[in-house]
């Protein structure tokens, strides 16, 4: 199998048949000597598509197809369709048809010139509210200034990914997946394509904006200690204003005499006070970043080549 392209669904009745046809315009003419599948994964989802999707497999054995019990969020979706492909080379590929099929040969492409991960740049997008797309510009931003690992900034999931990269990805046992992160994390030779994001072509987008705050959460979370760090940090600086305030009293006290009797020992036991208690809550920080680090159970390495 040379290419398996994975397509989670969630309410999807309006794009399903749309997308079957443009998927099978693009992949058909590449010649694959060794074909491809599709693998549709239903998500739960409370309209027609599950029927469509049966329809397909009944009609093309290319066409396999999970459906899940309920609604487990599209990060999981795509991890149950990782976990099933046979391809050499993965598509991962939005049902709404937001993500051009026609980009995957570019794709596969520059996969087969020598890179692991090609993944698909937004360059604008289009029929998002400007809410949607400023808290997205903001978040991959935040997102990039507090993690280690160089997370691409205005990327989706949209992207095609070696075997050695899904085989890398199933090590990952990790509960919250966040796996643009992830394959960030893996490493190996990765690039990027740019392109013009469309608007979603039938139905409503399935991700609300608790889900999406749910996503960034468990980006933020799986790759960066930096909010952890930050009690310990606001510690040191509470106690350094303790320790200025405490100067301030003793000059007014002995050298000024300008001062109000009780205000200086109140105000520096809170402060400081305060000032301990921050610290002692990035101590607190700085286990909790090594006990999450040690139960997402990571590979310690990924090797790349030996002999
Ligand atoms: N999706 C999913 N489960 C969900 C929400 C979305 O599998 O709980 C799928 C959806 O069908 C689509 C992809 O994930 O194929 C991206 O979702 P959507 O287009 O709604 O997100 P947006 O483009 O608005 O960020
Ligand atoms: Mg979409």
């Amino acid at each position: 199998m040379d290419l398996s392209v994975i397509i989670p669904i969630y309410n999807e009745e309006a794009n399903i048949g749309a997308l079957y046809e443009r998927l099978c315009g693009v992949l058909d003419p590449m010649a694959l000597p060794g074909g491809y599948e599709f693998i549709f994964i239903n998500d739960g989802s409370r309209d027609e598509s599950l029927a469509l999707i049966r329809l397909l497999a009944a009609r093309d054995e290319r066409v396999h197809y999970v459906d899940f019990s309920r609604n487990f969020g599209h990060q999981i979706a795509v991890t149950a369709g990782l976990d099933r492909t046979k391809g050499e080379a993965v598509v991962i590929i939005d049902a709404d048809l937001q993500d051009p099929p026609e980009l995957i040969p570019a794709l596969y492409q520059k996969l087969r010139e020598g890179f692991e991960v090609v993944y698909a740049k937004r360059r604008s997008r289009q029929g998002e509210s400007v809410a949607k797309k400023v808290t997205a510009k903001l978040f991959y931003r935040l997102l990039v200034s507090i993690t280690s690992i160089s997370i691409p900034v205005d990327t989706g999931d949209f992207r095609v990914v070696s075997r050695k990269v899904v085989e890398a990805l199933r090590q990952m046992p990790e509960q919250n997946k966040f796996i643009r992160g992830q394959i960030s994390w893996i490493g190996y030779r990765q690039t990027y394509l740019e392109y013009d994001r469309a608007e979603r072509a039938g139905g409503a987008t399935g991700y609300t904006y608790r889900k999406m705050l749910r996503l960034a959460l468990d980006g933020i979370t799986a790759f960066s200690d930096v909010p952890l760090k930050m009690a310990t940090v606001s510690g040191f600086l509470v106690s350094g204003l303790a320790f200025i305030v405490m100067l301030y009293t003793l000059y007014a006290r002995l050298v000024s005499h300008d001062y109000q009797p009780g205000w200086a020992s109140l105000m520096v036991s809170i402060l400081f006070l305060g000032g301990v208690q921050l610290i002692a809550v990035g101590i607190i920080g700085e286990y909790i970043s090594r006990l999450s680090a040690n139960v997402r159970q990571r590979p310690l390495y990924i090797v790349s080549e030996e002999s």
